[in-house]
């Protein structure tokens, strides 16, 4: 028999506590150990037309019903990702910081960034951090380089994408949308060149990290692999923006790529390299942790979240 359990006045139901998600999920790479950790989320209007415009708002709406997901709002994940390769703590983006209070016009756009919160959870201080890389300069991943104009990552030096800091630093041809953007990037990650290396795509980070050309989101957006002792996975950043609607029509145009055509192109390779060759993906706006895989369905692809596989 089952003890009975006797609340101290049974007449008090259990009171209600409030939604509870994962936001810290770590497991090992040979012999590397990888966590993504949820800076935050947003629940975003208009899956269409922000998938696909107008034009393609029906099928849209059709694909989100079929996935059984609301097609009127969307929840867009904030994913930085630790790697402990035993010499140095890499991170890779830094999430979004507390730029919703410090921007009136991000406030509804943006969530609080709760990356340094939860690292501490995870067992890492902001000091422990020997590197920040940023996979591209869109605020929600630059956002927490600083706090108040000081860097967040004292001891940390960055790696920042060559043809990604000088787009923005330029500022020429940026396209209306991105004003804002420009300005936060002069503000939060020029001023923090000094103390950066400038990488182009093939080039080491540390010692089983390397760059990877995956620009059309954003002038120069790099992708990491991420490799140790045969274990080998890749982070693509943001090579993909939505769990289904990305891979199972990639090509429809997505407003917050910079370069549509090229960031379709690139979605299409990576995929399909992804899907050949079975590769371990890390995706930042994917539904947390973010891991997963790539299968290839006819003409399209379907985002596989990761089960075990990578505990075991
Ligand atoms: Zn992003």
């Amino acid at each position: 028999m089952f003890a009975q359990r006797v609340r101290e006045d049974d007449t008090v139901p259990a009171s209600m506590q409030g939604e509870m998600q994962p936001v810290i999920y770590r497991f090992k790479l040979g012999g590397f150990e990888v966590t993504p950790i949820l800076d935050g989320k947003s629940v975003r209007s208009g899956l269409t037309p922000s998938f696909g415009g107008e034009a393609h708002a029906d099928e849209v709406k059709k694909l989100a019903k079929a996935n059984r997901i609301d097609s009127d709002r969307y929840e867009s994940p904030f994913t930085p990702l630790l790697v402990n390769t035993g010499k140095e703590l890499v991170l890779f983006d830094t999430g979004n910081g507390s730029l919703r209070d410090e921007h009136e016009q991000l406030k509804g756009r943006l969530p609080q960034g709760n990356l340094v919160t939860h690292m501490k959870t995870a067992g890492y201080k902001p000091d422990d951090v020997d590197v920040v890389v940023i996979t591209h300069g869109h605020p929600d991943h630059i956002g927490g380089l600083t706090k108040g104009g000081q860097p967040v990552f004292p001891k940390a030096r960055y790696v920042f994408g060559a043809t990604e800091f000088d787009f923005w630093k330029k500022g020429e041809n940026v396209r209306e949308a991105r004003k804002l953007n420009r300005e936060l990037y002069v503000k939060i990650v020029v001023p923090l060149a000094e103390k950066a290396t400038m990488i182009k795509p093939g080039d080491e980070v540390v010692s089983g990290i390397r760059a990877v050309d995956v620009s059309g989101h954003s002038p120069g957006m790099l992708a990491f692999t991420i490799e140790s002792e045969g274990k080998r996975m890749i982070n693509w950043a943001d090579t993909a923006g939505h769990y289904i609607v990305s891979f199972q029509r990639p090509d429809l145009e997505l407003d917050v790529d910079d370069d549509k055509a090229k960031a379709m192109a690139t979605r299409k390779r990576m995929f399909e390299a992804a899907a050949n060759e079975d590769w371990l993906i890390a995706s930042y706006h994917m539904p947390f942790p973010g891991l997963g895989y790539v299968e290839k369905v006819q003409s399209a692809y379907r985002w596989a979240p990761q089960g075990y596989q990578v505990n075991l």
